[in-house]
């Protein structure tokens, strides 16, 4: 039997900026604008690399271009195993980050660097750090989701794809976890794993905004469709769920489970990759503003939306918006993050198969 769950005190809120407005373009000008970011990556011998949460544009670009579209476990992957002298990062500033840590050599650019994370932003090194010297019996495992300095603290890294084995296999171990940043995921694992557990108070301000209310609702009006969740949701809507995965996991089970419809819980940038792979199924939104609510959620991350052909063509005319890391933290940072790519390849974990 795991102990009761410890959190650290309220972690510093989030400014969540609003959404960032793109002019809207027309075909000939988009295809116009790819071209022209399609020359730009082959002068500077770069590559794409997407998260399934951008706009779809931009994956497609991603992926016409030799680039690469995924979730942060396989972006990583994917960059540290390229050729490509340059990586052009679309995603959030971690994401950039965890590429410049694995590759120290290349250029990693991404179009917009402020393009962060509430999960990131919520967990400060200082107080982190203090929060570990305060538990200096417990394994840090810290999500993807975290500043380098952060990650240099940490004993491991890991994504959604890979937390709940890693946690497995630690508490097999005997070790007790000190998890951090996000407290839904953190919890989900432990209900999962039954590991002694203390949990940051971080949560991804997308996913902490779905409706279980609303949920139920949905369900009814729709009993046949399956109801996927990323488990950085709250648990009243993780309970709610027929399955419970990362992104990767989400989009394959759409394509895999008999279901003609679905309920999906996160990021609506995913709906791209789930329509491409099974167009004729049906993918409704999880409800993230219930009757009453003040919100103005729309399950679209406002930084992961900072990413646009427009600023995409910017960064490769400009080649500023560039990722640096401190050698020393590097050195630090890099041996969690090889923990987990290790671990995933020693188990057979993430790639776009699994
Ligand atoms: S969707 Fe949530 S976890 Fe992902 S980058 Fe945005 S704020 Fe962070």
């Amino acid at each position: 039997m795991s102990n009761p769950t410890l959190e650290a005190l309220p972690s510093p809120i989030v400014e969540v900026p609003p959404h960032p407005i793109w002019p809207t373009l027309g075909a000939a000008q988009k295809s116009a604008l790819k071209a022209r970011i399609r020359d730009l990556l082959k002068a500077r011998d770069a590559v794409l690399v997407a998260h399934y949460y951008t706009d779809g544009d931009i994956q497609a670009l991603a992926e016409e271009s030799g680039g690469y579209v995924a979730d942060s476990l396989d972006m990583a992957r994917f960059g540290a195993e390229s050729d490509a002298r340059t990586l052009v990062v679309c995603g959030v500033r971690f994401m950039g980050e965890t590429a410049k840590i694995l590759n120290p050599e290349k250029q990693i650019l991404m179009p917009d660097l402020r393009a962060t994370c509430s999960l990131d932003e919520g967990c400060p090194v200082e107080a982190f750090s203090a929060f570990c010297d305060a538990h200096p019996d417990h394994s840090v495992v810290v999500y993807a989701n975290t500043s380098a300095e952060v990650k240099a603290r940490a004993d491991w890294v890991v994504t959604s794809s890979i937390a709940l084995p890693i946690v497995e296999h630690l508490s097999a171990r005997g070790e007790k976890i000190l998890w951090a940043p996000d407290k839904h995921l953190g919890r989900y694992i432990q209900r999962m794993t039954g590991t002694d557990m203390l949990l940051w108070n971080g949560a991804c301000v997308v996913h902490d905004e779905f409706k279980s209310f609303a949920l139920e609702r949905l369900r009814q009006l729709h009993p046949d469709a399956a109801v996927l969740v990323h488990p950085e949701s709250p648990a009243a809507i993780v309970d709610q769920a027929d399955l419970v995965g990362s992104t990767t996991q989400l989009i394959k089970a759409v394509v895999e489970m008999p279901n003609q419809a679905f309920i999906i819980a996160t990021d609506a940038g995913i709906f791209w990759k789930m329509h491409q792979l099974a167009p004729h199924k049906t993918l409704l939104p999880a409800p993230t503003a219930g009757e009453g609510a003040t919100c103005e959620s729309c399950a679209r991350c406002p930084w992961m939306a900072m990413n646009s052909l427009q600023n995409l063509e910017q960064v490769l005319n400009s080649g500023d918006q560039e990722i640096h890391i401190d050698p020393a933290v590097r050195e630090r940072a890099v041996i969690p993050i090889q923990r987990m790519l290790d671990f995933a390849r020693a188990h057979g974990i993430g790639g776009k198969r699994n």
